[in-house]
């Protein structure tokens, strides 16, 4: 009998399931509200439901996989402070999971799983050595040391977003300033675009909001580029170096052979930051450790959270029961 594995991807709004095979292949997927304003236990219950709609009674089930929002602890499998999620403190979702369904759970933040998911199914696969950012609303990722996740002290590694690019830069919503995420996530984007046109400048963007700045979104800023309109391919030019020096520190203290890059922000904007990303990695990384390095984008779009979830059950669970 086949082996199954139950992959779940629990966002603030949305908790999604699938029922996977170990080939990453996906049979059945479902996607609940988290129902997140009816506190922690509702979307406790969104979990369970989802699980329920995708497993069916017959299944060997070798596991499940929970991809969450940080910051939690992916060795008990506690998530520890989760505002978004019905204001989850210290919930023991593991032990839970495994009480309620007898088969083994197992927990990591959203951004380390995609990482795991794209080395595993994606983008990465046979690479030992690769690093996953994700470039949307914040820059999150996730780091393949030797075909492992490599956790950290506490199980937070992984925190590409903060990384400081500018020590004289704005402060960042973590506490730090000149982060990577505060100078080049989607709301920085949109924050120089509504600079520049309050400052006067031209821009396709303009007739886009009909004047009303406060309107401008990332979808703006790339019809604009595509329309060949400057200020929206000089702000992707000036992140797309922000992303080459954030590609930098990373290369040069963990010797990554790949950088797979994901998330809306990034793979819309493509074209136009891929090639100032390079160009900084050209001019300013050290040459011995450039040389040969690739940067890629992610394979898996919205399906690399559930992926990841699965990819991390089945390097945990040797032995399958039945659900
Ligand atoms: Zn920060």
């Amino acid at each position: 009998m086949s082996e199954y594995i139950i992959a779940v991807d629990l966002g603030g709004t949305q908790a999604r399931a699938a029922l996977c095979d170990q080939q990453g292949k996906i049979l059945k997927r479902v996607t609940n509200p988290t129902n997140a304003a009816g506190g922690v236990e509702a979307v406790y219950q969104s979990v369970v439901t989802s699980i329920r709609q995708v497993a069916p009674a017959w299944a060997r089930v070798r596991g499940i996989g929970v991809g969450a929002p940080g910051p939690l602890d992916p060795w008990t499998g506690v998530i520890l402070d989760a505002p978004n999620l019905g204001g989850a403190i210290n919930f023991p979702i593991k032990t839970r999971l495994e009480h309620d369904f007898g088969v083994p759970a197992f927990v990591g933040n959203d951004a380390n799983l995609a990482a795991l998911g794209e080395h595993r199914f994606g983008a990465g696969r046979g690479v030992a050595h690769l690093i996953y950012i994700t470039i949307s609303t914040g820059i999150g990722g996730g780091i393949i040391v030797d075909h492992q996740l490599f956790l950290g002290w506490r199980g937070f590694a992984g925190e590409v977003g903060h990384q400081t690019i500018d020590v004289n830069g704005p402060r960042c919503n973590c506490g730090n300033v000149g982060c990577l995420e505060v100078l080049a996530a989607g709301p920085a984007l949109e924050r120089a675009a509504r600079e520049q046109l309050r400052a006067g400048r031209e821009s396709k963007m303009r007739a886009l909001v009909q004047d009303d700045l406060d309107r401008i979104t990332g979808k703006m800023i790339s019809q604009a580029a595509r329309e060949g309109d400057s200020l929206a391919l000089e702000i992707y030019e000036r992140a797309g170096r922000y992303y080459g020096f954030g590609l930098i520190n990373l290369l040069h203290n963990f010797d990554t052979e790949l950088f797979v890059i994901g998330g809306g922000v990034a793979l819309n904007a493509w074209e136009w930051i891929y090639p100032p990303m390079i160009q900084v990695l050209d001019q300013h990384a050290l040459a011995s450790m450039r040389q040969g390095v690739r940067v890629v984008q992610a394979q898996l779009g919205d399906d690399v959270g559930l992926l990841g979830a699965a990819a991390l059950v089945s390097d945990q669970v040797k032995d399958t029961r039945f659900l």
